[in-house]
């Protein structure tokens, strides 16, 4: 049952929906099937065809715009219609996996979330009906983590895979393996004309089909002189590209969406006719998707690195690129994550220019100097397997039954640093034993579907009566912006508003406080005016939403695998805030630091790494002098800090192994690396020993 192209064009063609039955297509489906047609890559349907039913593995690559990602999962629809299967396309962007299934459904004319769906992290439209389902990749990998042969799949396609997200890399590995066993499951792989031969070399037997790109000329420019205030210089050549230069569209990459709502807001004030549309992915998705539509203006769109290959915006002709983007970047030894703004790759900056010449010749600024470009910039971002932390992935594997992570067949194997680490970590969570196998604790723990390490809180929570409060603090840590808004020009106004949310000891508690506030305003407040008590608390409400969104499906799955029951401790318990910090303490003991005491400024020291940093400003804890505190993250902006911080009694944490004298870490004389913590910890035994003699004693009066 193999299609041709002319057969699925004139399914195409027909007044009626093939997919839906008697449905007649809209006129807009006919605009859109006509400006589909044109795209290189439809041009060449028979031609894919040809090789998807002559092999088991396709490697696709083209030129973005070029029709990969919203063509070649229809064509492989209708090829595959018949089988009764699914189709999954991934996508390493939460706002790429949406927008494109926003337009294929529109293309197929078919409702959102019926025959072509969408599935990304803690928010699902798919149903019953679905045969087309775009996803992010990390959500592909924890399906396969059930189901290893993908079996619910006729194929996966994994997109953009020239990017070489950690995830992406690991479900190429496991859908080289799952070919081998079934025989019937295609896997089509595509990317950007970039950073492929590894990729090939990776799948030696798979065909290659390259989509020929039509791309006219983009002339660069540089500036001779390189600048560090690369806003105003992006608001003063667009200002220039505006003023003089034919019609066209813009588009201009920043790095933060910080820098990006400035530069919008800068050239509102400036310019009535001209359309100023910022891109990146925490704007609410009905302000992303108006990048797409018609304006009676010339369009400027300001975008983050999303717009590089994921996204495709017709009409632009000219680019101003910053050469700048925000990169994570993960350090093993100091256990330490961070956002630089760093340069960008000289792949990227080739993918930015490329953007300018989709449609016409174009132009493309660059905002550094030619010689920067050469000697500075790196030729390809390093792979994501490189560059993060490795934990959750290793638990993963572990769970579904590869025992010696170490020799995986990774395109690219982690650093043995990080890999190590992520070990060492999995060790003290109690998720896998010494000799290295998943533990029952780890297998659940690798279940869930937020961070495995909050399993501990979970299950010390459900011992401490304040398990609730730890599937809060989980929700609220899983969102991808934080909850408490600080815009910049606002920033005093929003530390006032935030006061009374404010626990002194804990910044856990006062993003509990926010939460419970909020929900309380939303039980009685209507909703029109939720939206303004979130703006006069300068709380984000869409992040809020996500919170409480993620928690409830966090609920449902602990329901099954905790037996979690509803009792709660409650706000009147005068020990209220005590348990659940005693909660923090004793399930993320592992990321303790210890107060230097000699210094003037609130200086800390990790307990088991031994770094030195500060308590991050935005912290209620930041001009307190508390002894021990528990932190959720080590961030460096160039200062090392810890962020979300509460502070803990070290008598909650004495009886742990990880504080025993021999797990403590030794210097190579084999004393104590750390004095002052052995010190610390042996005062606060003395203390409780004193306590429970003296208790021993009121009882035999
Ligand atoms: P590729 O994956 O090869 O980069 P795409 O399939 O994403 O190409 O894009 C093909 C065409 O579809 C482009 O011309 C683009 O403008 C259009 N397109 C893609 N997504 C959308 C969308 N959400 N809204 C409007 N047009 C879109
Ligand atoms: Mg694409």
């Amino acid at each position: 049952n193999q299609t041709t192209a002319q057969q699925a064009e004139s399914l195409e063609d027909w007044e009626v929906n093939a997919l839906r039955d008697h449905e007649l297509h809209s006129s807009k489906y006919f605009r859109l099937l006509e400006s589909r047609r044109k795209l290189p890559v439809s041009l060449r349907r028979q031609e894919f065809l040809d090789t998807y039913h002559n092999s088991q593995i396709i490697l696709v690559s083209g030129e973005t715009g070029s029709g990969k990602t919203t063509q070649i999962p229809q064509f492989i629809l209708f090829d595959e219609w018949a089988s009764g299967k699914k189709v999954a396309c991934t996508q390493p962007r939460r706002l790429a996996t949406t927008a494109v299934a926003t337009r294929t459904a529109a293309e197929l004319d078919v409702p959102l979330g019926e025959e072509v769906g969408y599935s990304v992290r803690f928010e699902r439209k798919s149903s019953k009906l679905t045969r087309l389902k775009y996803m992010t990749d990390g959500l592909l990998l924890s399906e396969a983590s059930k189901d290893r042969d993908f079996s619910a799949y006729s194929c996966v396609i994994l997109d953009e895979a020239h990017e070489r997200t950690l995830n992406t890399d690991l479900l190429m590995a496991l859908l080289k393996m799952a070919t081998s066993r079934r025989s019937c499951l295609k896997v089509v792989i595509m990317s950007a004309t970039l950073n492929i031969e590894k990729i090939q070399s990776y799948f030696p037997g798979a065909a290659t089909f390259e989509i020929p790109g039509k791309v006219h000329p983009v002339e660069i420019h540089y500036l001779s002189d390189s600048t560090p205030r690369y806003c105003y210089c992006a608001i003063s050549v667009v200002q220039h590209i505006h003023q003089n230069m034919d019609e066209g569209d813009i588009m201009l990459f920043l790095p933060t969406s910080g820098d990006i709502e400035m530069v919008c807001s800068i050239l509102r004030k400036k310019y009535k006719n001209l359309t100023v549309l910022p891109l990146y992915s925490a704007l609410s998705r009905a302000k992303q998707q108006e990048i797409f539509d018609d304006s009676e203006y010339r369009k400027c769109i300001v975008a983050t690195n999303v717009a590089e290959t994921s996204i495709t915006i017709d009409g632009i002709v000219y680019v101003v690129d910053s050469g700048l983007e925000i990169r994570p970047v993960y350090n093993p030894r100091l256990r330490m994550s961070s956002v630089l703004t760093c340069p960008i790759s000289k792949a990227s900056a080739k993918q930015r220019a490329g953007r300018a010449g989709r449609t016409q010749p174009g132009i493309c600024f660059r905002l550094y100097t030619e010689e920067t470009h050469n000697t500075c910039f790196i030729p390809s971002a390093p792979p994501g397997i490189l560059e993060g932390e490795l934990a959750s992935q290793i638990l993963l594997l572990k769970v579904m039954g590869f025992q010696s992570v170490g020799t995986f067949d990774f395109i690219d194997p982690p650093h043995p640093e990080v890999y190590l680490c992520g070990l060492q970590d999995l060790c003290a969570m109690g998720y896998i034993d010494d000799e290295g196998t998943i533990t029952s604790k780890g297998r659940i723990a690798a279940r869930l579907p937020v961070h495995p390490k909050w399993l501990n809180a979970f299950m010390e929570g459900q011992k401490n009566g304040c398990l609730r409060e730890m599937i809060d603090l989980a929700a609220i840590s899983s969102t991808q912006h934080p909850i408490f808004s600080r815009p910049p020009p606002a920033r005093f106004a929003a530390d006032i508003a935030h006061r009374r949310f404010a626990c002194p000891l804990s910044d856990h508690m006062s993003q509990l406080n926010a939460l419970h506030a909020y929900e309380s305003a939303m039980k009685t407040d209507k909703r029109l005016s939720i939206s303004q008590w979130c703006f006069d608390s300068f709380l984000n409400r869409r992040a809020l939403g996500e919170v409480v969104r993620i928690r409830d499906q966090l609920l449902a799955s602990l329901q099954q695998e905790l037996a979690y029951t509803k009792e709660i401790c409650g706000f009147e318990d005068a020990e209220y805030d005590a348990h659940i910090r005693k909660t923090l303490a004793r399930s993320f003991f592992y990321q303790c630091a210890l107060k230097h005491p000699h210094s003037h400024a609130t200086i800390y020291k990790t307990v088991h790494e031994g770094h030195t940093a500060g308590i991050h400003p935005e912290s209620v804890l930041s001009r307190e002098k508390q002894e021990w505190i528990v932190y959720s993250e080590f961030v460096s902006s160039g200062i090392p800090y810890l962020q979300t911080v509460t502070a803990v009694d070290p008598a909650w944490l004495i009886d742990l192994d990880f504080f025993q004298d021999d797990s403590l870490p030794k210097t190579a004389d084999g004393g104590f690396k750390q004095p002052l913590v052995k010190k610390s910890l042996d005062k606060a035994r003395k203390k409780k020993d004193e306590e429970e003699d003296l208790i021993s004693f009121e009882e035999l009066e």
